[in-house]
């Protein structure tokens, strides 16, 4: 039976690419690319000859159903982005949630990603976090951000450079200045840098050194009241 296949691409080294999408790419029969001279250039590296269909957040309402009809009919497809996993801040959702309620199979492969190497490599505590992706740029930012206040995991935010320092400069107000924080850039290039520090330092930095590249901006979740944390009365009347 035809699937719809879910393949991450590198977000930076091209050599991310893992055997097993490689093989999946050759074998579709068609491929769903967010944006098709991105994906034509990566297509060319591989070696690979396909036919690319254009799926991104401007014409995927109006292609989903169309898309799974084609899969239903025997047309097996793969979805990409423009760089790591579909569906990560990416178009992806929708597609896989009309093929799950039509009864078609989703094989989604493992792959490149930015938040997890940022994750991992901010040295908080991975065992829980949350994945907050771009914050709404104006309407609901602060409230969004007013409802992470007490957030006791490590939290990953995804963020243009344009706006680094700004955002930066909101978590310190959010999550008080000496909350810790570690920022990673251009992560699998040839300039990835990770800063870690408090958000006070760490947005110092980026005012200093102008942001350039692709972001992920990790904080370290509340740190959690112990017993004993919070001073017992000495006495204590009846
Ligand atoms: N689907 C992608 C994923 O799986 O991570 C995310 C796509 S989203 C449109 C693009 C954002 O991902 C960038 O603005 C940045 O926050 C993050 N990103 C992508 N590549 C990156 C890289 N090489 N280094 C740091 N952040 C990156």
């Amino acid at each position: 039976m035809a699937k719809l296949y879910i393949v991450p691409t590198p977000i930076g080294n091209l050599d991310d690419i893992t055997l097993r999408a490689i093989h999946v790419l050759r074998e579709v029969d068609f491929v769903l690319a967010e944006d098709t001279r991105t994906t034509s250039f990566l297509l060319r590296h591989l070696g690979i000859e396909k036919k690319l269909h254009s799926h991104h957040k401007f014409n995927e309402h109006a292609t989903v159903r169309m898309v799974a009809d084609a899969i239903a009919a025997g047309r097996s497809a793969a979805l990409v982005s423009d760089a790591g996993t579909p569906g990560i801040s990416d178009p992806g959702f929708l597609l896989v949630r009309t093929c799950v309620e039509q009864g078609i199979e989703v094989e989604t492969l493992p792959g490149a990603t930015a938040a997890v190497p940022a994750l991992v490599q901010s040295g908080f505590p991975c065992d829980r976090f949350c994945f907050e992706g771009f914050l709404p740029q104006k309407k609901g930012r602060s409230k969004h951000l007013q409802a992470l206040a007490d957030e006791e995991r490590t939290m990953i935010f995804y963020e243009s450079p344009y706006r680094v320092v700004k955002c930066l400069e909101q978590f310190a107000e959010v999550f008080g200045p000496d909350r810790r924080v570690s920022v990673s850039r251009e992560l699998t290039k040839k300039f990835e840098q990770t800063v870690r520090g408090t958000l006070a330092e760490v947005a110092a930095h980026f005012r200093a050194n102008e942001p350039k590249g692709e972001f992920v901006i990790v904080v370290a979740g509340r740190p959690k009241t112990r017993k004993g944390d919070v001073a017992e009365p000495l006495f204590q009347n009846d």
